[in-house]
């Protein structure tokens, strides 16, 4: 199995980190992205363009040697700057811990630094506008349109990181009887728009710098991220339909009224609100779930081709760069054998994105009603008690975000008992003071 030639089709974020591991374990690796090189186009249009990283996606950059070359683009967000309707702020950190934080960084800055380093590897090949049409799995044969043309490749095993919309489970997918092969997608009836706060002047913030923040609503909620050139990307979590829905707010005037109802302290910061609303899409979210990830022991699924999840809880990317991370381990485990390495990641993880997904629905209802609900509030309150008392007390969020050696299905399990326990203290409590 070493120096075998490995296939991955997709360099986002989770296959050309995957390429670069791989390759550093020494096998020819060969990464098929079917759209031009990010480093040559602006090929981002449209998509979130900034992300938060957190420890799982940390460790797994370490892993590779890349945590420093990261760190340089990445701005530390300590928690999160909740604004009320009539423009008042309350922060409320993410950790009692010190220091314990989360990060925005530019998703292209991040795919480049990936990709520069895969480029940098001599056993390991980049080829852009290469799009896999599909897999024949048990010959481990890919074909890919190039132009006009179509060509085939072979390879010893294939990584399908592919994203979302994944060409590689499609192959699968026409398999279905012989993979037994199950899949759900489930869209929320919420889409969300993005749209940026410029930098000020000579680069400055408009808002804080080292916060997530969050404009909840109920039933949708804005949020804003810092980019490193004093902007921030900001992203409407919105119904679709409703008298207020995405769907309806058709007009100038429709827009500026909702605005100016729920989130009037950001208008002064938009200019190009009404431009950027109307130019930039409505975008869906979703959870897709399927099993198996593996196919004949050729071919495996890996990061948002597996598992793609809703963005509330920021671990899209890092589950995704933890999958490199548990995939690394079991080849440590089975270093001869690709079928008994792919069928034994597949078995150790599906039960780890499976909870990461849950808790990212959890989170959604978290950030766009809880975090302004008084209760919840006394409870952050509580938490971050625990954790400044306790070193090794970790909230559900902490849990999932800071402890990247705890499964996620153990931060599920444990952080759900530990949030009804705290609400029926603080509900119980009421207004008394907990101190
Ligand atoms: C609004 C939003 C906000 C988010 N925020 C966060 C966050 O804060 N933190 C976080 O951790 N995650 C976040 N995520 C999730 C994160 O973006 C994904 O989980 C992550 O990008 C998954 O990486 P991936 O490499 O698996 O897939 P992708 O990043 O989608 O990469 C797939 C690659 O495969 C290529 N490709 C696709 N089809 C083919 C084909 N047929 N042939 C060849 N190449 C192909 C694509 O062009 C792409 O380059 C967010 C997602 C959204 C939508």
């Amino acid at each position: 199995m070493s120096n075998s030639k490995v296939m991955i089709i997709g360099a986002g974020l989770c296959g050309t980190l995957l390429g670069i591991r791989l390759a550093q374990r020494g096998h020819r690796v060969q990464i098929f992205e079917k759209r031009s090189d990010m480093r040559r186009a602006d090929t981002e249009a449209g998509r979130s363009i900034n992300l938060a990283l957190s420890n799982r996606g940390l460790r797994a950059l370490r892993m590779v040697g890349l945590e420093g070359a990261v760190s340089e683009h990445c701005i530390p967000m300590y928690g999160r700057m909740i604004h009320s309707t009539t423009g008042e702020l309350r922060f409320s950190k993410y950790s009692g811990r010190e220091g314990e934080h989360i990060n925005s960084i530019s998703r292209s800055g991040l795919n480049v630094a990936l990709l520069d380093a895969a480029e940098g590897m001599e056993n390991l090949e980049l080829h852009f506008e290469h799009q896999c049409l599909e897999v024949d799995l048990p010959a481990a044969r890919a074909r890919f349109r190039v132009g006009e043309r179509e060509h085939e490749v072979r390879a010893d095993v294939i990584f399908g990181a592919d994203g979302a919309g994944s060409a590689v489970r499609r192959s699968m997918m026409a398999r279905t009887n012989e993979l037994l092969f199950n899949y759900s997608q489930f869209f929320l009836r919420h889409g969300y728009k993005e749209l940026t706060i410029p930098p000020g002047p000579g680069g400055s913030y408009r808002i804080e710098k080292n916060a997530l923040h969050i404009w909840p609503r109920g039933t949708y909620m804005l949020i804003a991220l810092p980019n490193l050139d004093g902007s921030f990307t900001v992203t409407l979590f919105h119904p679709f339909e409703g008298r207020q829905g995405l769907k309806a707010l058709t007009t100038r005037r429709k827009v500026l009224d909702f605005f100016e109802a729920q989130f009037a302290d950001i208008i002064p910061h938009v200019p190009g609100l009404l431009t950027d609303f109307f130019a930039n899409p409505n975008s869906n979210l979703g959870t897709i779930r399927c099993y198996p990830w593996q196919a004949y022991g050729k071919a495996l699924l890996m990061g948002d081709a597996s598992h793609a999840i809703v963005p509330f809880y920021g671990q899209g990317m890092n589950s995704s760069f933890e999958d490199v991370v548990v995939f690394d381990q079991v080849l440590d485990t089975h270093p001869n054998n690709w079928a008994r390495a792919l069928e034994a990641f597949q078995e150790q993880r599906v039960g780890d994105t499976n909870a990461i997904a849950d808790l990212a629905v959890d989170n959604f209802y978290e950030m766009r009603d809880h975090v302004a609900n008084p209760a919840f509030i006394r409870k952050r309150h509580l938490e971050m008690q625990l954790e400044q008392t306790y070193p090794d007390y970790f909230s559900k969020y902490s849990m999932v975000t800071f402890n990247e050696h705890l499964p996620y299905r153990e931060a599920l399990r444990k952080g759900r008992r530990q949030d009804e326990l705290l609400m029926d203290i603080v509900e119980e409590q009421g207004d008394r003071d907990l101190d």
